[in-house]
């Protein structure tokens, strides 16, 4: 069984302490594929550092987080996309539009997005939505670039059966994680209609872990209790929706 982690910020100061022993219980429970996504220029030393340690098992994207979108966010796009022109990268994210936090930078958010989804077209990758209570915002934003090459992950999926729906017709996969396994968390009452074709596993370490961890550091070996959930919702056994979610992954990310 080979599991694979979509979203998973391994390089981050909450794991410094013990960062080889946290790899090891995913790799050991069958979690064999991290998908690293960026956050802005102060982690990219860090993500590298990651990748030279575990060459065979990380696979690190490029861009610039929406909450990170600040009166620098210029020069931080140019970082992206000269990150871009420089090496591989497996996708362009995380990106998006985030209005939990603070709206002020609205607009901006909205122009680093869609120059993001740009360069994601270029460079013929997928790009990684981050979107908290912006829905709206973020279609407006897919609706002005979609066609065939638009495709990707809305990461953290916590919308309802239409924004699904709605996702899914711009040739976005669902990332699935801790959510789905909290009693107030909605979307596991409508995920059986999606068709599996669609979902993808992650945790978002080192945020919100799944029951029984929630409200503690998450980590990539606790993908094994949204596994589980998903399993159930599916009816299927956790072999089968690890090994689809699996090739999902690969069918987004060309690797
Ligand atoms: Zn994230």
């Amino acid at each position: 069984m080979i599991i694979t982690d979509t979203h998973t910020h391994l390089y981050s100061e909450a794991f410094d302490e013990d960062r080889n022993e946290m790899m090891q219980r995913a790799i050991d429970k069958g979690v064999k594929r991290f998908f690293v996504p960026a956050i802005d220029s102060t982690y990219t030393k860090r993500m590298f550092q990651l990748e030279k340690d575990y060459p065979n098992e990380v696979f690190l994207m490029s861009g610039l987080h929406p909450t990170h979108v600040k009166e620098n966010y210029k020069e931080e796009l140019a970082h992206v996309s000269e990150l871009l022109a420089e090496r591989k990268f497996y996708a362009v994210g995380e990106i998006g539009i985030d209005l939990y936090w603070d709206k002020t930078f609205l607009a901006q958010q909205q122009e680093a997005f869609q120059y993001q989804i740009q360069l994601a077209k270029k460079y013929k990758l997928p790009i990684v939505i981050h979107c908290r209570d912006a829905f709206n915002e973020v279609f407006e934003v897919l609706e002005k670039e979609k066609g065939d090459d638009l495709f990707g992950i809305f990461h953290c999926f916590t919308g309802t059966k239409e924004h699904a729906k709605k996702a899914i017709s711009y040739n976005m996969k669902l990332g699935i994680g801790g959510v789905v396994t909290f009693k107030n968390g909605k979307i596991d009452k409508f995920l059986q209609e999606i068709p599996l074709e669609h979902i993808v596993l992650e945790t978002d370490s080192p945020y919100l872990a799944p029951t029984p961890f929630r409200g503690k550091r998450n980590e990539s070996s606790y993908v094994m209790n949204v596994l589980e959930k998903i399993a159930s919702i599916y009816e299927l056994s956790e072999t089968e929706i690890a090994t689809i979610t699996t090739e999902n992954s690969k069918a987004v990310f060309g690797i």
